[in-house]
């Protein structure tokens, strides 16, 4: 039998580059899966539904709360979020290794529910530069901006509950450091299934 595989949670502020290192480090790992979440925030210009997120409703998404469907879910600057359930649990029984972007309020419930889940934590190189993006990136109001810098600041003191921290200086410097904790996981004995071993 294969042995089960893991989930790797990233979390960071909004504006550290999740997506941006997420995109670059699903190719180079073979097995990796990303779980798309839902939410009830509007889409942005360019995402689409199934690929960036699932867009729902508030009756749909709290449908498949009340039908637990979700791994966890959390309120974040207004909306909700979740994990839907089966596409991990699916992707972990046949050895894969999922990972989430997730915010610290559904990685905290996660790790009561997974405690062997890997929890890594994304910073920008500066709190000016987390500005900076965010402003750049053009997609949402001053408002929801000042929102997202306000949770920033809460959301960094929650590292101490992390396993790993990766700065976003470089992307290819952060996405070889992604990918080698990503392998280094991997080859914990204690996830392996020894009879695939030459032992
Ligand atoms: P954004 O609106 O910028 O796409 O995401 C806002 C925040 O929601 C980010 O911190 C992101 O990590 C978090 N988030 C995205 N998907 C999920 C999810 O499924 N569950 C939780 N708890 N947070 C999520």
């Amino acid at each position: 039998m294969k042995a089960r595989g893991f989930l790797v949670v990233l979390s960071g502020p909004s504006g550290a580059g999740k997506n941006t290192l997420l995109s670059a480090v699903l190719p180079r790992i073979p097995d990796l899966k990303y779980s798309v979440s839902a939410t009830t925030r509007p889409p942005r210009p360019g995402e689409k539904h199934g690929v960036d997120y699932y867009f729902l409703q508030d009756d749909e998404f709290q449908e498949m709360i009340d039908r637990g469907e979700f791994l966890e879910w959390a309120e974040f600057a207004g909306y909700r979020y979740g994990t839907p359930r089966r596409f991990v649990e699916e992707c972990l029984a046949q050895g894969l290794t999922v990972i989430t972007d997730i915010d610290i309020q559904g990685a905290r419930q996660i790790k009561q529910r997974m405690p062997d889940g890997v929890f890594v934590f994304l910073l920008p190189p500066s709190f000016e530069e987390l500005e900076k993006r965010l402003h750049k990136r053009g997609t949402d109001s001053a408002e929801a901006i000042g929102r997202r810098l306000k949770i920033a600041l809460e959301e960094v003191a929650a590292i101490v509950d992390y396993d790993y921290w990766i700065l976003n200086r470089d992307l290819e410097e952060a996405c070889e450091q992604l990918v080698a904790i990503i392998r280094a996981e991997r080859a914990r004995v204690s996830r392996t299934d020894l009879s695939t071993l030459p032992l």
